[in-house]
């Protein structure tokens, strides 16, 4: 069985898939990163949009991947 090597999304160091548990990143601390990474730029404050984006009403500007769950004022 050929081993499977992956990259690790936060330091592009290859891994081997099967002997990291901590998949798919290389290591506990990679993975910690990433999710940090993430909640900073998804979801800086949960439950309560920016005060910015409500303020310049300029749709284009959202992801595309997470639609406004705004209330009607
Ligand atoms: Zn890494």
């Amino acid at each position: 069985m050929p081993v499977q090597r992956v990259k690790c999304p936060t330091c592009q160091r290859e891994i081997d898939w099967a002997q990291s548990p901590f998949r798919p990143f290389c290591s506990e601390r990679c993975r910690l990163i990433d999710l940090g990474a993430w909640l900073t730029e998804k979801h800086a404050i949960p439950g309560e949009p920016a005060p910015d984006e409500l303020g310049q009403g300029n749709p284009g500007v959202q992801d595309s991947d997470t639609p406004p769950q705004r209330r009607p004022s």
